[in-house]
């Protein structure tokens, strides 16, 4: 059985002194190439905790796009949907970080934008046999829609996350989701309410619930998440363990990847539970510094969160 997980971007990050201006080339301190891309991230976390995984993706017929398969193999993700094109290079993000924290990016979708109704009518019979289908918005959203309307029809349960956000969010994307999970700023553009603690979470939920989901989480760094189930009224607070957080980049996607394998494995267990257990995840590859390097293996989590 598997869970289907979209989609595919490098990350090529630079460390310089300062951010170069437009014509200048200046000399940085560090350059690696790490592998990314939300739903690479939040696949590649649920399948360190032990749920067969698939990706669905296209890459480039290039250097990135092998390695990219290469890195899916390692971590015991299916290939089988994840295809390679000569029409388009490997999306890849080029991420120059400052010695202030500041950063500037250039995301270039590439072979991303290149998936669409083909590719998933080649996936739909093991979208079909899946219990969980995770959708983002690193593809064309159409294709995203598309999918999650292909799950939701099978009785697939579907999780989706709504990042990069986008702002006039068509409304079917609400109605195919058993659970719409976003964080504060997702949820802030998504509203139009400022969403900056716990309360303001607990309305933007209520928002959200009412254009059609099933349930709504919303993310809320170590403060834990809002859990809100269309059966209830009021929405949850659940919140995080404290911890000494180095570097919190991707947290949002290993919550993402631990929810997707709580409602695989446990699919009756309460949603409350799930992002209980979930924010545990996700805390602890806030101690430890990059994104998929900082995500946990079962292996390295306390046995009753399995
Ligand atoms: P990112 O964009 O960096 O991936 P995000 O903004 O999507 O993250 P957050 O809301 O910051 O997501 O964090 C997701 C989850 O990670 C939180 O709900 C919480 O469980 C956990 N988390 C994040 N930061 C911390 C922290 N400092 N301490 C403990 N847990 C944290």
């Amino acid at each position: 059985m598997l869970e289907c997980f979209f989609v595919v971007v490098f990350f090529h990050p630079s460390q310089a002194p300062r951010l170069p201006k437009a014509g200048e080339t200046i000399h940085g301190h560090k350059f690696f190439i790490g592998f990314g891309g939300k739903g690479a991230n939040q696949c590649i976390q649920a399948a360190r905790l032990g749920v067969k995984t698939a990706m669905i993706c296209k890459v480039g017929k290039d250097f990135f796009g092998d390695n990219y398969i290469q890195n899916f193999k390692d971590n015991d993700v299916h290939t089988d949907f994840v295809w390679q094109t000569s029409d388009a290079a490997t999306g890849a993000a080029s991420i120059t970080v400052n010695d202030a924290g500041e950063n500037a990016i250039v995301i270039v979708a590439g072979a991303n934008m290149r998936l669409g109704e083909e590719e998933l009518q080649k996936a739909l019979t093991a979208i079909r046999k899946a219990k969980v289908l995770v959708c983002q918005l690193e593809i064309s959203s159409q294709t995203s829609l598309r999918a999650l309307q292909m799950a939701h029809d099978n009785k697939v349960r579907t999780i989706f996350n709504p990042a990069p956000a986008i702002p006039d969010l068509d409304f079917g994307f609400y109605r195919v989701s058993d659970v719409f999970c976003c964080n504060e700023s997702e949820a802030e553009l998504l509203t139009g309410y400022s969403v900056n603690n716990v309360e303001d979470a607990h309305q933007a939920a209520q928002e959200l619930l009412r254009r059609g989901c099933t349930a709504v989480i919303i993310t809320l760094g170590p403060q834990g998440c809002v859990v809100l189930k269309a059966q209830d009224k009021t929405s949850t607070h659940v919140p995080s363990t404290a911890v000494k957080a180095v570097d919190t980049t991707g947290a949002g996607d290993s919550f993402i990847g631990a929810l997707a394998f709580y409602l695989a494995h446990h699919p009756d267990m309460p949603l409350e539970e799930m992002a209980r257990r979930a924010n545990q995840v996700a805390a602890v590859s806030v101690q430890a510094v990059g994104t998929q390097t900082s995500f946990p293996f079962k292996r390295d989590l306390p046995a009753d969160l399995f």
